[in-house]
């Protein structure tokens, strides 16, 4: 089945607030491709999963 629509069927960042149970929820995406590795560049951190993977700047 040829699909060109630039829909993810499968995202692996489950710690995307688009991303349940590895599925993309987000209505459309932007990815950046640079070689064999594809970035989502519509990745955003779920908040309700604060407490791990969030990065906290330090203010001097
Ligand atoms: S927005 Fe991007 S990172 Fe988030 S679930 Fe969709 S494809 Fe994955």
């Amino acid at each position: 089945m040829d699909d060109d629509k630039s829909m993810v069927s499968r995202c692996d960042a489950t710690t995307c607030r688009f991303n349940d149970d590895t599925n993309c929820t987000a209505g459309q995406v932007e990815i950046s491709m640079s070689g064999q590795t594809a970035q989502c560049l519509t990745f955003s951190p779920a908040d309700d999963m604060s407490d791990t993977q969030s990065v906290r700047a330090d203010q001097h």
